[in-house]
Formats: C-alpha cells, structure tokens, sequence
C-alpha cells in the first residue's frame, strides 16, 4: 500500500490556477487491460518532472496522452488550465525528444532544426534566425550544413534537443532520450539538458528508467507501478523517506 503522507498535496490537487500540466484522474484501457488507473498529477511551471519506473508500469501512456498520440480513456488533461484531450497533436505546440530521435537523413542539421518551423509556416528569414539560435543553444554553431550521419551519437541527440525547443515550446516531453547512448555521453547530455532548460524557462516533463539519472536531473520525481504513481516528491524527499517497499527497493538498485 502506498502511504497516503507522502503523496501530501501534490497528488490530485485541485483544478486550475497555474499548473503547467495536469493529469486530472486519467484512465487507460486496452480492452479488457488497465494501464493508468485514476492518475492525477500536477506539475508546475518550470519544473523538470521525471517519470520513473520498470518496464510496462505506464510511463510512455502517460507521456503519449499529453503528446496526442494516446486518447485517455477516461479523465483531463489539462495544459496551462485548458483541457487539450480534443487538440491534435500538432497543434498542442509541446517539443518532444525520443530514444529514438529520428533525424532526417536527407536534410542537414539546420534542415532537421528548421523543419517544425517550416511545418508552422515560418518565414525563411524567421526560421534561419531560430535555427541558429538553436544551434547556438546546443553548441553546435558550426555543425548546421552537415548531415546527421557525420555526427557522432551525442552530436546527433543534440540536433534533436535542438529541433524540439527551436519553437520555444513550454512545455518539453522526454522519453528515455538519453537510453540509446553510453555512460559518459549521458552524463555530458544530462548538463545539457539541464542547460537548455534553464535556457528556455520550460516545463520537462522526463521518462527514464535511470533512477540516478532522474535523482540528477529532477526536481521532483514520481515513481510508477503498475499503471498508479506510487510516491511523488523531491529526489531527496524520495531516497530518504521511500513510502513503500516498492519504491525503497526501486530507487535501491543499481541501473
Ligand atoms: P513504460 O513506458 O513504463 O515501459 P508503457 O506506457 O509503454 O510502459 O506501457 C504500459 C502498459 O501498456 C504495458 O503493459 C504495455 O504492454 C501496455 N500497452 C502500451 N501500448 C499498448 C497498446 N497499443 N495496446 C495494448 N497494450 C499496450
Ligand atoms: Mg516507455
């Protein structure tokens, strides 16, 4: 059982006034199968929220909902107080970083950069400015006119950071990003992030399996089972009061 002094306030808070983001008792099924069950979550303005939790406890739904790419079935979903659950996707202006980060191979870096820009029906002149300032923002000033493919790893997760806040989005969604690259490359990439998102004032919304990782970058972190947010709190909040077996045992172990 999960122990009810840990969720405190921040679990279910009431509607409104000036989350960034609000999960307001989301289900999901699948047929007969529950993945979310009642989740309400609230995340503030600025902060950089990780998601954590094994393989299968609900993670990316939660993620894809906010994203579009996922209906809840039932339950709000609201961003900055408006119910975006009936929005499309493309038009919910939320950048999003993936494992899988699929640039384009064709076009160059500062094409990569440009494209959500080119897709909003930007300028030439507005897009080359942005792009450059993206560029700039993830230290790769002078990478613009390669391909993705001369680019090493971190490199190319750099033009994705790149590509996802070019727009100045408020809100940044980050699943695994970081999943598919080694040890030392996901430590400089944490700084990075961290960087980018002081340079954006955004609200990060950030999926990792990496327990360490999350406890870096977080300011608060809530731990997933099965589908229900176990505990939510601050990484230290976490670590030195688990509120249950589960969690004391997942934040234990090494990833
Ligand atoms: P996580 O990201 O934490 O690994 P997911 O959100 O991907 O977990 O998945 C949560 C649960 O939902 C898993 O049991 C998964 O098998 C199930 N699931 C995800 N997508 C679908 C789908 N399209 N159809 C049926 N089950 C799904
Ligand atoms: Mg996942």
């Amino acid at each position: 059982m999960s122990n009810p002094d840990f969720h405190g306030s921040l679990h279910a808070a009431p509607a409104g006034r000036g989350a960034a983001v609000e999960f307001d008792h989301i289900s999901k099924d699948y047929g007969d199968l529950t993945v979310l069950h009642e989740t309400s979550l609230r995340i503030e303005p600025g902060e950089l929220f990780a998601l954590i939790g094994p393989s299968g406890s609900g993670k990316s739904t939660l993620l894809g909902m906010l994203a579009g790419f996922v209906p809840p079935s039932y339950g709000a979903i609201r961003v900055d107080g408006t119910d975006i659950v009936a929005v499309p996707p493309y038009r919910r202006n939320i950048g999003m970083v993936f494992q899988n980060y699929a640039l384009f191979p064709h076009m160059s870096v500062a094409e990569n950069i440009g494209f959500p820009l080119k897709m909003r029906g930007c300028s030439r002149g507005e897009i080359a400015e942005r792009v450059k300032r993206a560029l700039a923002m993830v230290r790769l000033d002078s990478m613009g006119e390669r391909r993705p493919a001369q680019l090493s790893g971190g490199q190319q997760q750099r033009v994705a950071l790149a590509r996802a806040a070019v727009y100045d989005p408020r809100l940044l969604l980050m699943d695994e990003p970081l999943g598919a690259l080694d040890k030392n490359l996901r430590e400089e990439m944490q700084e990075e992030i961290k960087r980018l998102q002081r340079a954006l004032g955004a609200t990060v919304i950030y999926v990792t399996h990496d327990q360490q990782e999350a406890a870096f970058l977080a300011d608060r972190l809530a731990v997933m089972r099965a589908g229900m947010l176990e505990q939510i709190g601050t990484p230290r909040q976490l670590y030195e009061m688990p509120g249950t077996h589960f969690v004391a045992s997942f934040l234990g172990e090494a990833s």
